[in-house]
């Protein structure tokens, strides 16, 4: 027989805040069931290391489901399942609901880019018969971590006649990759006193491509010439066409399996496909809710949101005007009505560097899906601080639908910080409130996140849609 609880556990049990290890609480099958889905995310991974990939991605499976591209001048029936592609960079999905839409839409936000190495407009050179790649970085890197890595190259050449040449190069096991060099230790003293945050430097990330001349007559620059006739002849470009290209190198690896207990995912861009994977998992989930629901999945935040394939631009402002236009309704109404999750990561505590949280306000592998009032930095500068009104409804539905949850902020008081897209949906008047998966070593080539966590992302963000 179980002994009684004593009188101050139970009067704890009443007045402390819980927040448990999902892994120690869930039952075997909800376990199962969260492993069965981080499978899913991986494959997601794999297909879609950039954000023109991840939109490919989910343009695919949302027509398989029925989605039907977007029509401006429609008016939908409740029920109905649309998507907009803008620019094949960022993607909205939507299902019409029951209700007016002037009683607001459930919106969730994640993005698809990760930072990584753009090649720069210009990038193929040659050097001591060696033939490389200048970059130019995307998003807030440690540019140390980024050199002895094997890269793939991502993207897109788009010719003077408008044709799109889709790259991919380095992911199949024939495909040859890439890399940027660093000094062997013998030799790099002298580097080795710069800072860390020195320790490689821009113009330093290099890309390695190439070392064989094309042929053995005089003329110089052979190695790039063998370069851009291998080029020429796959892709039918030249150097020219570089110009107009969008090209991402970013680390080759694929996502595994992390842990003797396999409990966590290693992958390159969980920054933030760790929520835009449930948050589109979740609508794809959705028939006939009650209200309007939305996953936009944007481009661009890791540099700001800036750009008019970022949620700093009115792509998305127009599209549920352009909803509401057809349905006679007042876009501003539905708006001011509307509740958003953006979803994106917070930094997971990590044993090794404990002093850069604050150990009561920091998230937890685990410990489920991660709840961020306000990000920003230096006295909550450049953030949408959520409402205590708005914080208490989706810790209710949480609660409501046994989700496993906490809270967080970034790190500790002035060590640093950073932002999400959510300042962006609070100035279209929207409520909203980060809600995302923890991440150990967020931006690094190769990111680590828990399997519950990412599952616990996909039950709130249903739980959400369902409301
Ligand atoms: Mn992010
Ligand atoms: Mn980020």
């Amino acid at each position: 027989m179980a002994q009684e609880k004593t009188q101050t556990e139970l009067l704890k049990e009443k007045l402390f805040m819980q927040h448990p290890n999902a892994a120690a609480t869930l039952s075997k099958e909800e376990i199962a069931k969260a492993d069965a889905f981080c499978d899913g995310y991986m494959a997601f991974l794999n297909e879609a290391k950039i954000e023109r990939e991840a939109v490919q991605y989910m343009v695919k499976k949302a027509e398989s489901l029925g989605y039907v591209p977007f029509d401006r001048d429609k008016k939908y029936e409740a029920g109905a399942k649309i998507y907009f592609n803008n620019r094949g960079k960022s993607i909205v999905l939507a299902v019409i609901g029951k209700k007016a839409l002037s009683e607001g839409v459930r919106l969730s936000a994640a993005h698809i880019d990760s930072p990584r190495l753009d090649l720069k407009p210009s990038p193929l050179y040659e050097s001591s018969e060696l033939a490389l790649f200048k970059t130019h970085y995307y998003g807030g890197i440690k540019k140390y971590q980024w050199t002895t890595v094997p890269m793939a190259l991502h993207g897109a050449v788009v010719k003077k006649n408008g044709e799109v040449i889709r790259v991919n190069i380095g992911e199949d096991e024939n495909d040859p990759q890439f890399v940027v060099t660093d000094l062997l230790p013998h030799l790099g003293q002298e580097q080795m006193k710069r800072t860390l945050a020195d320790g490689v430097r821009g113009e330093e990330l290099n890309l390695l491509v190439g070392s064989r001349p094309f042929s053995d007559d005089e003329a110089g620059e052979q190695v790039k010439l063998n370069i851009l006739n291998i080029l020429y002849e796959k892709y039918d470009m030249t150097e020219a066409d570089f110009l107009s290209a969008e090209l991402e190198a970013v680390p080759a690896a694929k996502a595994r399996d992390i842990g003797f207990d396999r409990s966590m995912i290693g992958a390159y861009g969980h920054d933030d496909k760790v929520c835009a994977y449930p948050a589109a998992e979740a609508i794809f989930a959705t028939e006939n809710p009650e209200y309007t629901c939305i996953t936009c999945l944007t481009d661009k935040e890791e540099i700001g949101s800036d750009g008019n394939t970022g949620l700093n631009s009115s792509y998305l402002r127009f599209f549920i005007a352009d909803l509401a236009k057809a349905n006679g309704e007042n876009y501003h109404t539905v708006l001011r009505n509307t509740k958003c999750l953006s979803a994106d990561v917070n930094a997971a505590f990590d044993p090794t560097f404990p002093e850069v949280t604050e150990k009561t306000n920091a998230a937890y592998l685990n410990k489920g899906v991660t709840i961020t009032k306000y990000t920003g930095s230096r006295g909550k500068s450049g953030t949408s601080d959520a409402s205590a009104e708005f914080m208490a409804e989706i810790r209710s539905l949480l609660d409501e639908n046994e989700v496993t949850w906490q809270c967080a902020e970034l790190g500790a008081v002035d060590a640093g910080g950073g932002g999400t897209v959510a300042m962006y949906l609070a100035a279209l008047d929207i409520d909203v409130v980060d809600l995302g998966v923890p991440v150990l070593s967020m931006h690094a080539p190769f990111e680590v996140v828990s399997k519950l966590d990412v599952y616990m992302a996909y039950r709130a963000f249903k739980a959400f849609f369902e409301r």
